[in-house]
């Protein structure tokens, strides 16, 4: 399970991901393409792996923002289209062509720089992004046909998808994004009519999967569900206890216990002067690897031997956990700080809830130092 130098580890449970996957084939149809949203390492989960998973489950390609995602991707042997989200400047267009992925443009200096590098022989795909009123990124909706028809103007390119995103966390949110979502379904309506049409559209995401939000593009980009997190800021937005945590276990191993006595003056995460005798355990992880603070007036937990044990300090390096309820507790004896261990477990709304964080911030916080393992998964894990 662990390594003697570094005994810290995640586990991510790559079965959970392909039933999330096969979840959202369920609510959105057998019609719809699932692309994967696997920006920010597949929201903390490792973009490799989770890709190879995907990319066995079905899905349609990958999208992210990061230029390193995509390419760790295309040299490691998925065989999925990988769209960049827009991130990149119009001069950085050839290197993404050349290294095979497939850009997202919303301005002909981007355009042109893509056609510079394509033949009409040997056109270069990309994606426009439109804005449908989100108000962050894409060429705004009411210019969109005049962009389109003058991209097809330009044989050294093939616009092979057009996209937008309407993400909401909140009722009002999903007042909003339903009116959006139509308007979206007029434009394709009008692209079609047209001949601009591209073949892949797109609009829907967790937030509109989850309440069943339906539209007429061709598919569908999903982040938060595949790994189990909600995208609602208000959870009565909709239920989504369908779509289970792929992470499953964080965990470390004690490398000393002390037995501090009655009396002695220790000043155990500031409780300078305990002076009462108090059993502690340490283990080698703690804010450096993304474990927060405990809030105030908050007694976060792990698990030791089967208990729950409260967490008395989060430094640097170290995690302090009190073993005065725990019999026999030794070095080497394991630490979770999210799992379960026997009858008892802690599950990450919990792990999360030491620091007022969302599950997806607390993730997202989990640093890449911890070693990953993954289980399960078509290829064994
Ligand atoms: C992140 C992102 C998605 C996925 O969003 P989720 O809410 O995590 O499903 C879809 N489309 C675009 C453009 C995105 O940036």
């Amino acid at each position: 399970m662990t390594n003697a130098v570094d005994p810290n580890w995640v586990v991510h449970d790559l079965d959970a991901l392909a039933a999330n996957f096969s979840e959202v084939r369920r609510r959105v149809g057998p019609d719809q393409g699932i692309f994967a949203a696997i920006k920010g390492n597949a929201y903390g989960h490792g973009a490799l792996p989770v890709a190879r998973c995907l990319e066995h489950a079905g899905a349609a390609g990958c999208m992210t923002g990061s230029f390193d995602e995509a390419l760790l991707l295309r040299e490691n042997g998925v065989g999925l289209p990988v769209v960049l989200f827009a991130g990149a400047l119009a001069s950085g267009m050839p290197e993404l062509i050349g290294a095979g992925l497939i850009p997202t443009i919303v301005d002909m200096a981007a355009a042109d720089a893509v056609a510079s590098v394509a033949t009409p022989e040997a056109p270069a795909d990309v994606y426009v992004k439109v804005d449908m009123g989100l108000g962050r990124i894409g060429v705004p909706s009411h210019e969109i046909e005049a962009f389109l028809s003058a991209l097809s103007q330009r044989p050294a390119l093939n616009v092979a998808g057009l996209y937008t995103h309407l993400p909401f966390g909140d009722n009002a949110g999903r007042e909003w994004a339903s009116g959006r979502f139509r308007a979206f379904d007029d434009l394709l309506g009008g692209l079609d009519v047209s001949g601009l049409l591209p073949p892949v559209t797109q609009a829907g995401a967790s937030s509109s999967v989850a309440v069943g939000l339906a539209d007429r593009a061709s598919s569908v980009c999903v982040g938060h569900l595949l790994f189990g997190l909600t995208p609602f800021a208000d959870s009565s937005v909709a239920d989504i206890s369908a779509f289970k945590p792929v992470i499953c276990e964080l965990g470390s191993r004690l490398i000393q216990v002390t037995a501090h006595r009655q009396g002695d003056d220790v000043a155990i995460a500031g409780m300078f002067g305990l002076r009462q005798g108090k059993r502690v355990g340490v283990a080698p992880i703690g804010a450096a690897h993304g474990l927060q603070r405990p809030a105030p007036g908050t007694v976060p937990m792990a698990l030791v031997r089967g208990k729950r044990v409260p967490i008395i300090a989060v430094s640097l390096e170290h995690l302090t956990v009190d073993l005065d309820g725990v019999e026999g507790a030794e070095a080497g004896d394991t630490v979770l700080l999210l799992g379960s261990d026997g009858a008892t477990g802690i599950d990450l709304e919990e792990f999360a809830g030491w620091s007022g964080m969302s599950c997806l911030d607390a993730v997202l916080a989990l640093s890449e130092r911890l070693p990953a393992q993954y289980r399960g998964g078509a290829e064994g894990g």
